[in-house]
């Protein structure tokens, strides 16, 4: 039997005082993971857990855009290469649930009005996200969980109410592949900090590869990445679990974060 292990953070630049709510939510993953729910159950309800909490900028605590808009980015994917991703999605408190749904479908990802009509269709509940005032206010309490279970399967969540400041329609890392999140072979990696930066170096892919690939340790490959690709006033953090049930964290800022293993 594989150990299992959850992890999940809380955004890089956030309150490391949040660590509690996510240890909570991890917590409760975890006793789902030994009790037989899979990777993908167990991340998907840690990551909407988090988006339930308003003091988290995902789901419900998502920050405004510039013109007072909410508009939330979740993805989910699990180690067998199934994918799904929302961008731009408006009135959804849970986006990471209508992600996970795409996972069996035809298409990967959907965005904006067309993703908000397509999860009408399949009934889940819209309602207008009350909005966290970003402007002025740098705002990065972004979550993200991966959860490996004890069949050594593995399942990363992410969603976001995106970076402060930020117009309607702008896409940041958390729903692009391989740039906010990545999932194969019992490897998981979610990132968190400017979507814009994460993106451009494509990041979880990036940094999978290295342990995937070409043998590295995550602390090896996480520290290296960061401080070698990021510049140290970018915020940006990593979270990831290996095929062996490992967790690690690591962030060039604060990150709250939490972690549960089954022994
Ligand atoms: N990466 C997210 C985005 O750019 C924000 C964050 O992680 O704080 O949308």
């Amino acid at each position: 039997m594989t150990r299992m292990a959850i992890i999940a953070h809380g955004g890089a630049g956030a309150d490391p005082k949040k660590a509690t709510n996510i240890q909570s939510a991890v917590d409760a993953g975890g006793s789902k993971l030994t009790h037989g729910a899979s990777a993908l159950e167990v991340a998907v309800m840690v990551c909407a857990a988090l988006e339930d909490d308003p003091s988290f900028n995902a789901g419900t605590g998502s920050v405004t855009r510039v013109d007072g808009s909410v508009l939330v980015d979740a993805s989910v994917q699990t180690g067998d290469g199934r994918m799904g991703f929302v961008a731009s999605m408006p009135e959804t408190p849970n986006p990471v649930k209508v992600a996970a749904a795409l996972l069996d479908e035809e298409m990967n990802g959907l965005a904006g009005v067309g993703a908000r009509d397509w999860a009408d269709e399949r009934g889940f509940p819209r309602s207008e996200v009350t909005p966290r005032q970003s402007k002025g206010k740098k705002t990065s309490d972004t979550v993200g969980a991966i959860a490996l279970d004890m069949q050594g399967r593995i399942a990363v969540a992410t969603s976001t109410g995106g970076c402060s400041d930020r117009p309607p329609g702008r896409v940041g890392d958390v729903p692009l592949p391989g740039c906010g999140f990545w999932a194969e072979s019992s490897i998981g990696i979610a990132a968190t900090g400017i979507g814009e930066a994460i993106t451009r170096e494509m990041l979880c892919f990036r940094v999978h590869c290295q342990i995937s690939q070409m043998g590295a340790s995550m602390p090896e490959a996480f520290e290296e990445v960061i401080s070698k690709r990021f510049d140290k006033k970018t915020d940006v953090g990593l979270i990831g679990i290996n095929q062996h049930g490992e967790t690690y964290a690591h962030a060039n800022t604060n990150m709250p974060w939490a972690a549960w293993s089954s022994d």
